[in-house]
């Protein structure tokens, strides 16, 4: 099959050159071969003394075998310095990779000073990598007086090009957060509309076919920038996996006998291409995910995993979970005993709500949150006005101790960010959504998708007389979303690409929004 060529590496260049970074140690890598560094770098989880800077040797990225060109062990230097990176390094050492992880590199650097950024690089078999830059978090004491975050989601790559990556690159936000759907497991069956394709057709299932695929997404210059140049904070929703797939369950009832060997595969490949630590490598069928950073006394950032916990779907149809409509009639979806995130991490987050002592309580996760009463067909072809089973409608109970838990609790502050609807949603949380007036307990901000297709805008867009608390609705925009805090007030931006066929995109501003503190919901700027 034909693949396109990545976007160049001038783009790459040039992205830092705009950004202004200290010259010399970033200008070097324009002399540097690739060598088994074509996956590039990145850093994550910041702590206040250190982070996670990740690479994966991989001289020959799309190996069929998935073990990128390599078959043995290799050992890898690590360097830290001060940001610019020159002078001698702060820190150093090596680590030893091995094809049982692909050869992925995850070093955990302690002892930095707090509140700052520093600069990274690698060397393995003669080559040395591109420059990273990472940035420590504040001491938990410490008044910390602005944090800009920036958020993305649903990057199909036969899609779009990621620009909206490299712009997210070029806000120099203190973090990026990734909220899902980073690769997508199937590939359009035509090559109409689609700007590049996947390095196989058929949806990737095992190992080797996930190690590829997400050695393909991180060929891409545009999200090596934006890895490179930002520490990422990173959760998952379902293309990770399966569409739609929850817990061990897949969309498709008679493939659930292959999901655990599946949804293993895929959390291996997940942990060996993200920056996370240590505690969230796979063990049996199992990663770890949930956690949370506090920067100082500004900001708590919980992240969490609503996918490995989740209670079955409601109401499947004909042996198909995959997400749908359902009406009231369904009984299922209102089951208090069922969860989305699972009880052990709705206790966790709830404790942390009662704990908390942070001016804004943000929540990273993968979906709207919003109830959102729409119209479509149930899946016998029926109209019907009901409910999206594969989101947070289909689990309402889980909805209702969350926003109970934060009102209990008087939690200051909690915005929750999302994505998976490729579309931007703008919404206040309410205590109880059938009544209008009832309290705003929550902010919620949706980023559209990097690439992947939005839902058609108009039958949404018909609901939202009978949805008030949706303060903000637009889709077949791609883009990202800003979201600056100050001990003031949050500015989020809502960030439109001009256009995912073009890989030289402009961005703009769509929408603006504020939310005071002490004062949740949707202020319009
Ligand atoms: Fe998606
Ligand atoms: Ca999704």
């Amino acid at each position: 099959m034909t693949i396109i060529a990545p976007s160049r590496r001038q783009i790459w260049i040039g992205g830092l050159a705009l950004a202004g970074a200290s010259a010399l140690p970033w200008r070097a890598l324009a002399q540097t071969p690739d060598g088994p560094f074509t996956l590039g770098v990145a850093s994550g989880d910041p702590a206040p003394d250190g982070f996670v800077i990740w690479t994966r040797l991989a001289p020959d990225p799309l190996a069929e075998d998935g073990l990128g060109g390599l078959s043995s062990p290799v050992k890898v230097r690590w360097f830290v310095y001060a940001d610019g990176g020159t002078g001698a390094p702060l820190a150093q050492g090596d680590i030893e990779t091995s094809p049982l992880s692909a050869h992925s590199v995850h070093v955990e650097v302690s002892g930095l000073m707090p509140d700052r950024f520093y600069t990274y690089h690698f060397e393995a078999l003669g080559a040395r990598s591109q420059m990273g830059r990472a940035r420590t978090l504040p001491l938990p004491t410490a008044k910390a007086t602005r944090l800009k975050l920036v958020y993305a989601s649903c990057s199909h790559y036969e899609k779009g090009w990621f620009s909206a990556y490299r712009h997210m690159a070029d806000e120099d936000p203190d973090y990026s957060v990734f909220l899902g759907d980073y690769i997508y497991e199937y590939s359009y069956k035509k090559a109409d509309g689609l700007v590049r394709r996947h390095e196989q057709l058929g949806d990737v299932r095992t190992l080797a076919q996930f190690r590829r695929r997400y050695a393909l997404y991180h060929m891409d210059r545009d999200l090596q920038t934006l890895h490179a140049r930002t520490t990422s904070i990173v959760t998952w929703d379902d293309h990770e996996v399966q569409n739609d797939y929850g817990g061990f369950l897949s969309e498709y009832m008679d493939d659930d006998v292959n999901m655990p060997a599946i949804r293993q595969a895929a959390y291996q490949a997940f942990y060996e291409a993200m920056p996370v630590r240590r505690t969230s490598r796979l063990i049996g069928t199992h990663v770890d995910l949930y956690r949370a950073f506090r920067f100082g006394n500004l900001a708590d950032i919980t992240v969490l995993d609503g996918r490995q916990y989740r209670s079955p779907a409601a109401c499947p149809v004909d042996g198909m979970r995959k997400g749908h409509i359902v009406t009231d009639a369904c009984l299922d979806r209102l089951d208090p005993k069922r969860s989305m995130l699972g009880f052990a991490q709705e206790k966790w987050l709830f404790n942390r709500f009662a704990r908390s002592d942070t001016t804004w309580n943000i929540i990273a996760q993968d979906l709207l949150v919003a109830s959102f009463t729409q119209s479509g067909k149930d899946r016998q072809g029926h109209d019907v006005i009901g409910h999206w089973t594969d989101g947070w409608d289909g689990y309402p109970a889980t909805r209702d101790r969350l926003l109970a838990a934060m009102q209990h609790t008087r939690l200051k502050n909690p915005v929750m960010l999302g994505g998976d609807i490729h579309s931007f949603w703008a919404t206040e949380l309410k205590a109880d959504f059938n009544n209008p007036r009832s309290a705003t307990v929550a902010t919620e901000f949706v980023g559209t998708s990097i690439t992947s297709d939005g839902p058609p805008r108009q039958p949404f867009a018909d609901r939202l007389p009978e949805n008030p608390h949706v303060k903000y609705f637009n889709s077949g925009t791609h883009g990202y979303v800003v979201a600056e805090a100050t001990p003031k007030a949050m500015s989020v931006r809502f960030q439109a690409i001009s256009d995912r066929t073009d890989p030289n995109a402009t961005v703009a501003t769509e929408r603006a929004f504020i939310v005071e503190n002490g004062h949740p919901g949707v202020v319009m700027s």
